[in-house]
């Protein structure tokens, strides 16, 4: 189910489908006195990797689906913890409706295999530094997707786990409950500033060599955030209501059919109108409809 690959002490363990939803690339450090191993993923088999400590890069299903397999300290950003920590605390970030929530609640269940709870999860913080004898592994909070969504930089080998800024052409998601395009930007602003020799992504994009590359593919992903916020403006040229926003869909295309599509639509179209509102680019009116301002 996993192919592993090298990058100095890093391994990154590449899911057989190359790391698409449901699936992803787990990462496992190997320094001198222990194994940490990251994002265990739906991938993972028992017995494919030993840890002496696991890292959730944040509390979504598709990153903690093989925690189920270890039996060791467990930590994640402490804003995380909770959604790592219990399959309703999970579900409760998507704010779907009831019908919806209990068919997520299934699925999590049959198909990622989550408990209904995991004790002892452990919260950390920015910088938190895991010691793993001749290498560190580095906390790096990058809010926006989560609030709790972290990296990881392994150092000396220079490997920075980016986590869910995931470089996809889908561009970055912020359609939880506690999502946040303005701490995604500011968090892809921090990923920026930091060098390092490969970037790893949890997803398909996989690993990137040279901070060049990695910058050049960051700003395609940041600049997919921008073209949604273009989108919704130009659709304002006339004034329109939610619902209507979110029908016209600004993340999904129209073919696609979930439960979740509409929740996240509209989260994701609150947070462009907000942006836009506050800077002065579209007005909202007392009949409830937004509009652009020239
Ligand atoms: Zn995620």
């Amino acid at each position: 189910m996993v192919t592993p690959q090298i990058f100095g002490r890093v391994t990154v363990l590449t899911a057989d489908n190359g790391g698409v939803m449901p699936y992803g690339n787990t990462v496992v450090v190997r320094g001198s006195t222990r194994t940490l191993v990251i994002d265990p993923s739906l991938a993972l088999e028992p017995g494919t990797v030993a840890a002496d400590l696991v890292f959730l890069s944040h509390g979504h299903e598709d990153h903690i689906a093989g925690l189920r397999h270890f039996d060791v300290p467990t930590f994640a950003h402490h804003l995380d913890a909770p959604a790592v920590s219990s399959l309703e605390s999970l579900v409760d970030q998507f704010g779907l409706p009831a019908d919806a929530r209990a068919e997520a609640i299934r699925g999590l269940s049959d198909d990622f295999g989550l408990p209904p709870r995991r004790e002892g999860v452990i919260g950390v913080t920015d910088g938190h530094v895991f010691e793993l004898g001749d290498v560190t592994a580095t906390v790096v909070h990058l809010p926006g997707h989560t609030p709790g969504h972290c990296g990881v930089l392994v150092e000396p080998d220079s490997f920075f786990f980016v986590g869910d800024i995931d470089l996809t052409s889908f561009g970055p998601m912020y359609g939880d409950v506690h999502s946040s395009a303005d701490d995604f930007l500011a968090s892809i602003d921090r990923v920026a500033a930091i060098d390092a020799h490969w970037y790893g992504t949890f997803h398909q994009k996989g690993v990137i060599e040279g901070a060049d590359a990695f910058r050049e593919r960051l700003g395609a992903f940041r600049a997919k955030l921008y073209e949604r916020e273009r989108n919704v403006l130009e659709f304002l040229e006339e004034p329109r209501t939610l619902a209507e926003i979110v029908a016209r869909r600004f993340v999904y295309r129209p073919h696609v059919s979930a439960p979740y599509v509409d929740t996240i639509e509209r989260r994701v179209a609150e947070q462009h109108l907000a942006r836009l509102i506050d800077a002065g680019d579209v007005v909202e009116s007392s009949d409830g409809t937004f509009a652009r301002t020239l």
